[in-house]
């Protein structure tokens, strides 16, 4: 008789976890799918132009085409020399300084291409190597020159590095600070759009006493020139519309900082 009974529990048992069964596989059916893991979209990761650390796209400072693991290593001078709040368009144009000299003077300049135009491309052609001498005919001039600069502040303040400080840019050719000759080896240059005609821009001042007061967190005891200082017979920039006074005051300079004075030239 108990073996009857036992039976009947038995088949009872399969058929209760049978209909529950089904149930569940009914139900699992209904549920929406999520993908398989391996078809989760794997974070990007990249790398802080200033330290190589790692770490995913989505909470890095993406800036100019680079990433930052934080504002203080965007906003510092990276160890070969590049400020990491500059667009970088690299200059081929360059070579080492002589050994064991850190720069001391900022040299300002003024550039534009062809004169009087104010756009940043075709200056960038020209520290790249790159103009196209038949576009212009003041191009043809000089398309083959290889000259460049650190720095390039556009009419809207827009700072461009093209060659890192660390390295000696091609900018003050045939120079003398007072008593010391080849400027190139022991400066730091600075172009500005403009034509030594028209005024420079608000946002051009404002630019240059933030690269000014970033330079000099970086080295010390700069001083400051124009490119007509020091080479006064072949050069006339930045001009008489740059306003030395301003860039003083903007910068808070010393006096001693400006060898030349603050008065128009
Ligand atoms: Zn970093
Ligand atoms: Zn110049």
């Amino acid at each position: 008789m108990l073996k009857w009974i036992l039976l009947g529990l038995g088949l009872a048992f399969a058929y209760w976890w049978l209909v529950l069964k089904k149930k569940h596989d009914q139900e699992k059916a209904l549920e929406p799918r999520s993908a398989p893991p391996s078809q989760l979209k794997p974070k990007r990761m990249v790398s802080c132009s200033y330290c190589d650390l790692h770490l995913p796209e989505d909470d890095a400072i993406a800036w100019d085409g680079r990433y930052y693991c934080c504002a203080d290593h965007r906003d510092n001078l990276s160890q070969k020399g590049w400020w990491g709040r500059a667009q970088w368009r690299a200059s081929p144009n360059f070579d080492e300084r002589p050994a064991s000299i850190k720069p001391d003077l900022v040299v300002i300049h003024h550039i534009s291409l062809p004169p009087g135009q104010f756009g940043r491309d075709r200056i960038i052609d020209f520290f790249q190597n790159k103009l196209d001498a038949r576009t212009h005919p003041y191009f043809e001039q000089i398309a083959h020159q290889k000259v460049s600069s650190h720095f390039l502040i556009d009419r809207d303040g827009q700072v461009i590095q093209l060659v890192s400080v660390h390295k000696r840019a091609w900018h003050a050719g045939a120079s003398q600070f007072f008593e010391r000759e080849r400027c190139n080896d022991f400066s730091i240059g600075i172009e500005l759009i403009g034509d030594g005609e028209s005024a420079f821009t608000n946002e051009q001042y404002t630019a240059l006493a933030q690269l000014i007061d970033f330079l000099a967190k970086n080295f010390s005891n700069l001083q400051f020139a124009g490119h007509s200082d020091i080479a006064p017979d072949r050069k006339t920039d930045p001009g008489k519309s740059f306003d030395w006074a301003r860039i003083q005051r903007l910068a808070n300079l010393s006096k001693e900082q400006l060898p030349f004075g603050v008065e128009v030239r």
